[in-house]
């Protein structure tokens, strides 16, 4: 027996919010990406973390971004025959239907999965999946600095979720039909990292390999 709203209550008031406020004023929005569709020209990879979803984060209107979501905002190897195929269904889609023009590995700041990757899936709980999953993102630590182990702990996690960001990136990077487009200029992928405490965003430049945070 639940005493006060339960988080499926709120959940509900936040859906009749929407409903008589965005969902009203964009319904003509809604009515028209029925009948043509979408044509989003970003995808996003993020990590399904409650604090960081991409809708927010970038306050877009329906349609404008395509999401694929994961613990940890890792894109698998490309490996049709085996593995997990989740983020490149996601991303073929995104490609060969939509023909979006950017992808963008979002990853964030105070990410668990990161951290359980690093720390060898120490603080998970007995595990089907999660510790497989993380594990996708191993080649991440060859990319940590020399000095990693003399990094204080918030260093450590910001230079960890930038490398994960920057292996998806390289994986992502290797998928055929993604390197053709690369190569023909007519897609770009970005490494983004959201610090959500600070509310602070941040880019890694190509040339340099800097993160650089957005003004
Ligand atoms: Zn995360």
């Amino acid at each position: 027996m639940f005493w006060g709203r339960t988080p499926i209550d709120k959940l509900i008031d936040g859906y009749r919010n929407f409903h008589r406020t965005t969902f009203a004023r964009q319904r003509r929005r809604f009515e028209q990406l029925a009948a043509k569709g979408q044509k989003p020209k970003i995808l996003i990879i993020s990590c399904s973390d409650s604090r960081v979803s991409p809708s927010m984060v970038f306050d877009t209107p329906p349609g404008s971004i395509f999401v694929a979501r994961n613990i940890a905002n890792i894109v698998p190897p490309y490996n049709p025959d085996g593995g997990p195929r989740s983020i490149g269904a996601a991303a073929e889609y995104a490609i060969k239907v939509l023909k979006v023009s950017d992808i963008i590995i979002k990853g964030h700041a105070r990410c668990g999965g990161v951290h359980a990757l690093i720390n060898n899936g120490s603080g998970l709980p007995q595990n089907d999946f999660l510790k497989p999953w993380v594990e996708v993102a191993a080649p991440a630590l060859k990319l940590l600095p020399p000095n990693f182990e003399s990094l204080g702990e918030a260093e450590k996690r910001r230079v960890s979720e930038h490398a994960v960001i920057q292996n998806s990136i390289m994986n992502l990077s290797g998928y055929p039909w993604v390197r053709d487009r690369l190569e023909a200029g007519t897609l770009r992928i970005h490494g983004w990292h959201f610090d959500f405490e600070h509310g602070k965003l941040t880019r890694l430049e190509h040339e340099s390999g800097e993160w650089v945070e957005v003004k």
